[in-house]
């Protein structure tokens, strides 16, 4: 399939029976999860009666899965303490991310805190970030998928050109991967609404990182406008990026065989109609 289309689904419950059961309602053909509170620092061991049968059914399913890691992570940190939780934190989601045969694990690019320089915080992304990269030596290991942000604060990584520093401090290690979501790209000022908007933003994004790099898509709508520099998705079509971008993403070259994941507000009926939107747009 050229462009399975799924959602972020809740696991509350077990990433089977919760997690699964509500994809299947959904209609998702590829499925993103949590493994561990997306607003702290716990890394949970998981349930290897749920993690088997997840692995199990997303394999007879043919659908893809996905793993969120928390929010709170921040490799730009100039808190050493908040460094320390967040390599500990991407190592849980990277290894529970195996265990339930999870494809890849989306991170936030993070920021520069502290009015420190760039960079600073990017030398610091390679000592504390690459090590975890390295450590990716099984073959069933998942990629590490770079997700940048709205262009709040003292983002490290908002446009598609700042991916080129971010990968020259991880080596472009063959692991690493892009997760690009179309509300963010749109809000850091990428106007995807416009003529042509998001085929030259997808160029620019694979003149930047290189071909196969681009691994997984968050689908998303903007409730604010292009350059707003503001993280608040909204449904398909509902937003100021409209229908007609997510069609000429599905078609554009760099998006062959990439998943869709929706991240929209509206509850289970919100998130079906996103689903049913983006493939008929297919
Ligand atoms: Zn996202």
């Amino acid at each position: 399939m050229r462009n399975p289309v799924g959602g972020h689904v809740p696991v509350a419950g077990g990433l089977a029976t919760t997690g699964l059961a509500y994809a299947r309602e959904l209609g998702a053909e590829t499925v993103q999860v949590f493994v561990a509170n997306p607003r702290g620092w716990a890394t949970p061991k998981g349930n290897p009666a749920q993690d088997e049968k997840f692995r199990a059914q997303c394999a007879a399913d043919g659908v893809s899965a996905w793993v969120h890691a928390p929010y709170l992570i921040n490799f730009g940190s100039h808190t050493e303490a908040t460094v320390e939780q967040s390599v500990l934190s991407l190592r849980h989601s990277l290894r529970r991310a195996r265990e339930i045969g999870a494809r890849g694990v989306v991170v936030h690019t993070g920021s520069a805190t502290g009015g420190r320089a760039r960079e600073v915080a990017l030398a610091q992304v390679r000592e504390r970030m690459l090590p975890l990269l390295d450590e990716l030596t099984h073959d069933d290991d998942p990629f590490l998928l770079l997700e940048s942000t709205a262009g709040q604060g003292s983002s490290l990584c908002s446009r598609t050109w700042d991916f080129g520093p971010y990968f020259e401090a991880l080596d472009a290690h063959p692991k690493l991967g892009v997760c690009l979501d179309t509300c963010h790209i749109f809000a850091a000022g990428h106007d995807l609404a416009a003529p042509e908007g998001m085929a030259r933003t997808l160029d620019l994004l694979v003149d930047t990182v290189g071909q196969g790099r681009l691994k997984l898509i968050h689908a998303n709508d903007s409730k604010d406008i292009a350059g707003a520099h503001k993280d608040r998705h909204e449904n398909i079509g509902s937003g100021h990026i409209g229908e007609e971008p997510f069609r000429a993403l599905m078609s554009h070259p760099a998006t062959e065989g990439v998943p869709l994941v929706i991240e929209t507000p509206g509850g289970k009926e919100g998130h079906a109609a996103d689903v049913a939107r983006l493939k008929k747009l297919r």
